[in-house]
């Protein structure tokens, strides 16, 4: 996993979906590298966040789906929940000791996504919170 991508002269630090940045951590082994958002990430010291591997899930893994307060896997229903508050949580651990106040992440992720864990963790805390 890239810890950090720093380009030169870059100030502000921001969290980014490390799919996003080509890194093969999604939930079929592959990733979701989108070089218009690594064209406007120039100028930030990029922080890439992956709330489901860092929660404790494998790659590959089932994929899952948020339902309420809880998010389960598609084919066997496993309750996955404690998995993705973990990741949540250690993504927001990592924006305040950073002092990060913008994410750019994944769009429809139960995590990273516009009704995911992660990013609902984050905006409550004040992150604005960008999706591609
Ligand atoms: Fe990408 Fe976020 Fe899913 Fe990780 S949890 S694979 S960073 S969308």
């Amino acid at each position: 996993m890239i810890t950090s991508l720093k380009w030169k002269g870059a100030m502000e630090k921001v969290l980014v979906s490390a799919c996003l940045l080509g890194v093969n951590c999604r939930y079929d082994g592959g990733n979701k590298l989108n070089k218009e958002l690594l064209n406007k990430l120039k100028g930030y010291e990029v922080i890439p966040i992956c709330p489901e591997t860092e929660g404790g899930l494998p790659t590959p893994r089932e994929p899952a789906t948020r339902q309420g307060e809880k998010v389960l896997t598609n084919f066997t229903k496993r309750d996955v929940t404690p998995f993705f508050k973990l990741g949540a949580l250690k993504a927001l651990e990592k924006a305040k000791a950073m002092g990060i106040k913008r994410a750019f992440l994944k769009s429809k992720s139960p995590s990273c996504g516009e009704e995911g864990l992660t990013a609902q963790k984050l905006i409550e805390s004040g992150i604005k919170v960008e999706w591609f």
